[in-house]
């Protein structure tokens, strides 16, 4: 996988050592000489990650770090610092300035590539799912601002053999997180989707790290879960293949609760972000192809849900057929009662149809008081009698129109079937709307079915 890498670094040197390990990897390698360069690169060429070194002229790493996470055109970009090994406080400090990693100089090829691939993975998703949400708002789906969860303690599951390690693992987490030992959690029957992150040793014997590592990546309830990996000094072999195999990040033992502390704030923040992208971006989906008023489908999804049917059945496949309902005299309840009692009934009538309807049958709202019901694979026979059954469901018990009132309410029904093989939405609807009228006008409460039919 290729991506557009930023390196930042004020000596040449280390600017052509950095790049060239890159460009052997095929990596797309822009660079900047110092801080307020690498801002001014950031934005103007979007890269995926960048690699920052921290001392350097006009504006140090970390500060150049901060800004950019603190901006919103750049702070999804994932940013390594580039350390040296004895620069303790610097990686603290860039960690809490947001950095996703740290890379100590002189820069381990392994290390190096793993890391730059594993944030770009990352990224990728992240633009996937911000991309969707931008063509999301150009369609005209409510913008629903996220529900930042990013301060809140995380649900942290740690996988750790040696109890010991394990309790002190638990104990640096507790005040900020909410830390849960594998044992605990089997007993309460809480599984990795239930959690923020993972943290996993990788000197586990039975519940082998390597092994989990792939196993978690493979589920789709934990695919995007973050791992945080716990290795010895002297195993960077297996350090690397954990992040391979879909780590997030690694601590070396002996565990510095700092840098634990920084590095599990740093994954719980990605998550959440990506959970709020995610949330975002199904709330609004879900609002582009939902009544507001109901809670069916829309008159926009069922048109595409109904094309699909038309097309397969028109095709030789099974036949659709459809109920055209409307609510009889429903002017009337608005007039009478209010337009409050209306959407109360109209609200009724959605919760009826959506609850007496088989699973792959559609309940739509067509428009003010009519609704379209989508019936798949069913005959105009079996289409007629499910109509029927509705329209009692309807009108044996009254609706509540609120302070305790209730309304006795009736619907007509047209129903139609699909005429292969050149039938259309149009059509279909428009036999259904013929058969309605029939209902009407002969004195509503009753489900007509069209007449011009082989079915
Ligand atoms: P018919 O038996 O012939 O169908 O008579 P009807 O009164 O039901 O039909 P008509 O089409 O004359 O009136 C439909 C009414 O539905 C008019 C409109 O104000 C009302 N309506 C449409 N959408 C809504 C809504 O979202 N809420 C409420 N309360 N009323 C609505
Ligand atoms: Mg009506
Ligand atoms: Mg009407």
């Amino acid at each position: 996988m290729s991506a557009r890498v930023l390196v930042v670094d004020d000596i040449e040197q280390n600017r052509k050592l950095l790049t060239d390990k890159l460009k052997n990897e095929y990596f797309h390698v822009i660079t900047a000489v110092d801080g307020e360069d690498a801002i001014e690169r950031a934005l103007a060429e979007e890269p995926d990650v960048i690699l920052m070194d921290i001392m350097m002229p006009k504006l140090n790493g970390v500060e150049a770090c901060r800004r950019l996470k603190n901006d919103p055109r750049t702070e999804h970009i994932p940013i390594v610092l580039v350390t040296a090994l004895n620069e303790r406080e610097d990686r603290l400090r860039g960690l809490g300035a947001g950095a996703d990693d740290f890379l100590t100089k002189p820069v381990n090829d392994l290390q190096l590539l793993s890391r730059v691939r594993a944030l770009t993975k990352y990224k990728m998703v992240a633009d996937e799912l911000r991309k969707r949400e931008a063509s999301g708002k150009r369609i005209g789906a409510v913008d629903i601002a996220a529900q930042s969860r990013a301060s809140e303690p995380a649900r942290i599951l740690v996988i750790d053999e040696n109890e010991r390690q394990a309790r002190r693992i638990c104990r640096y987490l507790e005040g900020l997180h909410r830390p849960i030992s594998h044992a605990e959690a089997t007993q309460l029957g809480i599984s990795g989707s239930m959690v923020d992150l993972m943290i996993v040793s990788l000197s586990n014997e039975k519940l082998d790290g390597l092994r989990l590592c792939a196993y978690f990546r493979s589920l789709e309830s934990t695919r995007d879960l973050p791992i945080l990996v716990v290795a010895e000094p002297d195993d960077e072999k297996k350090a690397v293949r954990a992040l391979d195999l879909g780590a997030s990040d690694i601590v070396i033992k002996p565990i510095d609760s700092e840098e634990l502390l920084a590095r599990v704030k740093t994954q719980v923040r990605k998550k959440r972000y990506l959970d709020a992208l995610r949330a975002r971006l199904d709330q609004s989906m879900e609002l582009a192809v939902t009544d507001q008023l109901t809670g069916l489908h829309n008159r926009r999804y069922m048109r595409v849900q109904l094309e699909s049917f038309v097309k397969r059945a028109n095709m030789g496949g099974a036949p659709v057929s459809i109920l055209l309902c409307d609510i009889d005299h429903f002017k009337k309840v608005n007039d009478i009662h209010g337009h409050s009692a209306g959407d109360d009934v109209l609200r009724e009538f959605g919760r009826r149809l959506r609850e007496n309807i088989r699973p792959m049958d559609l309940a739509c709202r067509y428009g003010g008081e009519e609704f379209v019901v989508i019936m798949p694979d069913t005959s105009q026979a079996l289409a007629q009698a499910a109509g029927e059954r509705l329209r009692q469901i309807i009108c044996e018990t009254p609706f509540p129109i609120g302070r305790g009132d209730e309304l006795k309410v009736t619907m007509s029904g047209g129903v139609s079937t699909i005429l292969p093989p050149e039938d259309s939405i149009d059509g279909l609807l428009k036999r259904a709307d013929d058969a309605l009228y029939r209902a009407k006008s002969a004195g509503r409460n009753q489900i007509q079915t069209e007449l011009a039919s082989f079915a």
